[in-house]
């Protein structure tokens, strides 16, 4: 080990030039940085690795970032909203599988009819289990209000992803008008910690114009907004986007894919006791991604519940992979190998010992 990487890893706090170390240290350091992410795994929020089964309710959207497969102006896809029974039935199927918490994500939807279709379905999965399944939202930026309704109806996590926490980077990978304001989208993730939601937040990796300085203060930016879970995947081209079509410039896959190994570590050894997602995007590119994610400190996974023929629609990269993972009579479809050391945490809504620590010192 270089004395460099020994030393940082000794160290409580760590500076903006330690997280540059660790983000381009040899690959034989990072493979200490990695074992070290999972022992403070196992240290302060278990080796239990949860689920939250993902419904994706609708590819509706009326924004236009310029990676995303599903951003408005995207006419090669059919655009498609699950119906009431789906997404219920979808909710029933990860609370009899004993998953412990759902996920409901969307395109962006300001209108009165999505606000009230989500506030019923999360009021009638809370009735339905009788509390016991944990609702995650992540629909996009919302007024005050809305984040309130829902949270009222029984949602309790919100993601947001800031995407870039430089502004200078989002404006890049933004349309320049209103509808894409970075302040905009701060402001919410301030309201969504304000309304009493466990936060997340989270970057995409690998995006044309990003350097290796926004990655280290992205996770800067996430511990200094003290989040509860984070959610960062690798950036993916799709072909029919702005960003698909620009040229790769930026980091090959592999390399994304790695750099994402390293800011998952870095964000478990520097905030400890926050839950982590393995993104499905690290699946995409290499089979075993969510494994390599929970061997470098991601403790959270989220198996697709969506049904099957609606997943080519929400293809908000290429090569998602377009099945459903699971069924009733199938857990094992999940297809996900657990990593000698850790087990399923079936059952239980797997909340951080961050989010009581947050709310216990205010
Ligand atoms: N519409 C909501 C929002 O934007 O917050 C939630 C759904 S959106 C599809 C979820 C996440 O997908 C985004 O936060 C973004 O980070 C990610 N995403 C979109 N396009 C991507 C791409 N080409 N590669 C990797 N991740 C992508
Ligand atoms: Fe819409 Fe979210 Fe995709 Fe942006 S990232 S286009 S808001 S679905």
């Amino acid at each position: 080990m270089s004395s460099g990487i020994a030393s940082i890893l000794e160290r409580k706090d760590h500076d903006r030039a330690d997280i540059l170390e660790m983000l381009q240290c040899s690959e034989e350091d990072a493979s200490l940085l990695y074992r070290r992410a999972a022992s403070v795994r196992d240290r302060y929020v278990g080796n239990q690795v949860f689920l939250r089964g993902l419904i994706e309710y609708s590819n509706i959207c009326g924004k236009n970032c310029l990676y995303c497969g599903v951003r408005r102006d995207n006419d090669k896809i059919e655009r498609y909203t699950l119906s009431r029974e789906e997404v219920l039935d979808a909710a029933m199927t990860a609370y009899r599988l004993n998953f412990g918490s759902i996920a409901i994500q969307s395109g962006e939807n300001p209108s009165q009819l999505f606000i009230e279709t989500i506030e019923d379905l999360v009021r009638t999965i809370t009735i339905m289990t009788g509390g016991k399944l944990g609702i995650t939202l992540s629909l996009g930026e919302q007024t005050r209000e809305t984040y309130q309704r829902w949270f009222d109806a029984g949602a309790h996590r919100y993601l947001l992803r800031i995407e870039a926490s430089s502004e200078a980077l989002y404006r890049r990978v933004h349309p320049e008008n209103d509808l894409h304001r970075y302040t905009r989208r701060l402001e919410c993730l301030k309201i969504i910690q304000e309304t009493g939601y466990q936060t997340g937040t989270g970057v995409m990796i690998g995006l044309p114009f990003q350097t290796m300085s926004d990655l280290a203060d992205d996770i800067i930016f996430m511990r200094d907004f003290d989040i509860d879970m984070c959610g960062m995947g690798p950036f993916i081209e799709h072909s029919d986007t702005p960003l698909g079509t620009r040229g790769t410039d930026n980091l090959f896959l592999k390399e994304r894919f790695n750099l994402t190994l390293r800011m998952i570590a870095i964000v478990r050894i520097i905030m400890m006791d926050i839950n982590i997602v393995a993104s499905t995007a690290m699946q995409t590119i290499d089979p075993a991604g969510r494994e390599k994610a929970i061997s470098c400190g991601a403790n959270i996974v989220m198996p697709n519940l969506t049904p099957a023929r609606f997943r080519a629609g929400y293809q908000i990269y290429e090569g998602k992979p377009g099945y459903r993972e699971v069924n009733e009579s199938n857990l094992s479809g999940l297809n996900f190998d657990l990593l000698p050391g850790t087990t399923l945490g079936l059952g239980a809504w797997g909340d951080t010992p961050h989010f009581s620590r947050r709310r216990a010192v205010k």
